[in-house]
C-alpha cells in the first residue's frame, strides 16, 4: 500500500518535471504509417535531429493499421497515423480514430482544401490518363469522360474499382456530375474494357506499353518512377506511352493525397503536432518531391526532380479532400452496379 502511493507520487513529480528538464525521459513518438517508401527513412531522421523526439514506427497495410487502431482503443500507443489516398483517411475519420487537428501552422501552410477538421495532406498526386502512341491520339482523351467513350470499345485497361485510388477518382466525378451520370460512365469504362481489372497502376502502363490495351488511368509517382529508372526496359515502356492531363479546360485533374492526422487516444498529443508540423516544413515538403516523386501541398517550394519537371505543370481539381471522402461508400456502390470490379 505504502509503496504503491510512494510510486504514484514519484511519478506526479516526474510529470511535473518533465518539462523543467528531466533529461532521462527520452521522448518519442509512435507513428503509425502505410507509407511504405524506402526513402522515408530520411524523413524520420530530419524530424529526430531537429526536435530530438524518437520515432518507433510500425510498419502496416493500410487496412491493418486501421483495425489495429480500433482494437487498441483507449490502449493505443500509435500517436499518429500516416496513410495514403484520401478514402483511407476518411475511414480513419468515420472511425472516430482521429483527434481534432488544431495548428496556426499546418493552417497557414496547407491550403484548406487540403485538410480536414481532424487530418491533413502532405503531399498530393495526380491521376492521369496514359495512352499508346500511334494507336490513340491524345486528343481523344481530353478528359476522364472519353474513357467512357464507345470509340475506346476493347481498349482501355483498369485496375479493380474496389481499389481506393479508382474509388477517389469516381468519387470526384460524383461530386462534379451527380450520381447518374456517374454510373454512366462507370458503364461506358466497363464496357470499353480489354481485360477485366487486374494488376497495380504500374501494370496498367506496362499492359499499355506491350499492346494489351491502349489507355489506362495512373497515379504520377508510378509514371515519374519509370522515368528516373536506369533499367533499358522501363525506358522502353516510357517511350511507347503518352501522358494527358485530364479536364484541362474543366475541373483539372483529379489528385490524391498522403496524409495523416493525431490519433484520439495518443499519449504523445504534443510530439505529434510537432511531427505533422514538420512534415509540412520546407525540408519535408521538398523530402516529398525529391524522394517520392509527389507534389508538396506547401505553395512555392523550390524542388529538385528531373521526372516531376518534366511532367510539367497542369490544372489540378481543387476540389476539397473532404469531399472525396463523402462520396466514397457511394463511389464503390456504384462500381459495384456498373459491374467495375
Ligand atoms: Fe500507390
Amino acid at each position: 500500500m505504502k509503496s504503491l502511493f510512494l510510486r504514484s507520487l514519484l511519478s506526479l513529480s516526474l510529470g511535473a518535471t518533465a518539462f523543467g528538464g528531466a533529461q532521462a525521459e527520452e521522448q518519442v513518438l509512435n507513428l503509425y504509417s502505410a507509407r511504405h517508401y524506402q526513402t522515408d527513412e530520411a524523413l524520420y531522421d530530419g524530424f529526430t535531429q531537429e526536435t530530438g523526439i524518437k520515432i518507433k514506427r510500425i510498419e502496416g497495410k493500410e487496412d491493418e493499421l486501421l483495425e489495429r487502431i480500433r482494437n487498441e482503443g483507449a490502449y493505443s500507443p500509435a500517436d499518429v497515423l500516416l496513410t495514403v489516398d484520401a478514402a483511407r483517411l476518411a475511414a480513419a475519420h468515420e472511425l472516430g480514430l482521429f483527434a481534432p487537428l488544431q495548428s496556426a501552422i499546418l493552417e497557414a501552410r496547407i491550403p484548406a482544401n487540403l485538410r480536414t477538421s481532424d487530418w491533413a495532406s502532405f503531399s498530393t498526386r495526380a491521376r492521369v490518363i496514359i495512352y499508346a502512341k500511334g494507336v490513340v491520339k491524345p486528343e481523344e482523351l481530353a478528359t476522364y469522360s472519353d474513357l467512357a467513350d464507345p470509340r475506346l470499345k476493347g481498349k482501355v485497361c483498369s485496375r479493380s474499382g474496389s481499389h481506393p485510388y479508382n474509388l477517389s477518382l469516381m468519387a470526384s466525378i460524383i461530386a462534379h456530375q451527380g450520381e447518374a451520370k456517374a454510373e454512366q460512365w462507370a458503364k461506358g469504362v466497363v464496357a470499353n474494357f480489354a481485360r477485366a481489372p487486374k494488376g497495380g497502376d504500374t501494370d496498367q502502363i506496362r499492359a499499355v506499353a506491350a499492346g494489351e490495351c491502349a489507355v489506362a488511368v495512373s497515379n504520377t509517382y508510378y509514371l515519374a518512377r519509370l522515368m528516373r529508372s536506369d533499367k533499358p526496359e522501363d525506358r522502353k515502356t516510357m517511350d511507347k506511352i503518352g501522358i494527358v492531363w485530364p479536364d484541362q479546360k474543366t475541373y483539372g485533374a483529379h489528385i490524391n493525397v498522403s496524409g495523416g492526422g493525431v490519433l484520439k487516444h495518443a499519449p504523445h498529443k504534443e510530439a505529434a503536432i510537432k511531427f505533422l508540423e514538420y512534415l509540412a516544413s520546407d525540408q519535408a515538403q521538398r523530402y516529398f518531391a525529391d524522394g517520392n516523386n509527389e507534389w508538396p501541398v506547401v505553395v512555392g517550394i523550390k524542388i529538385d526532380n528531373p521526372a516531376l519537371e518534366a511532367l510539367g505543370k497542369f490544372k489540378a481539381d481543387s476540389l476539397p479532400v473532404g469531399s472525396l471522402a463523402m462520396y466514397r461508400a457511394k463511389a464503390q456502390i456504384i462500381f459495384d452496379r456498373a459491374g467495375y470490379r
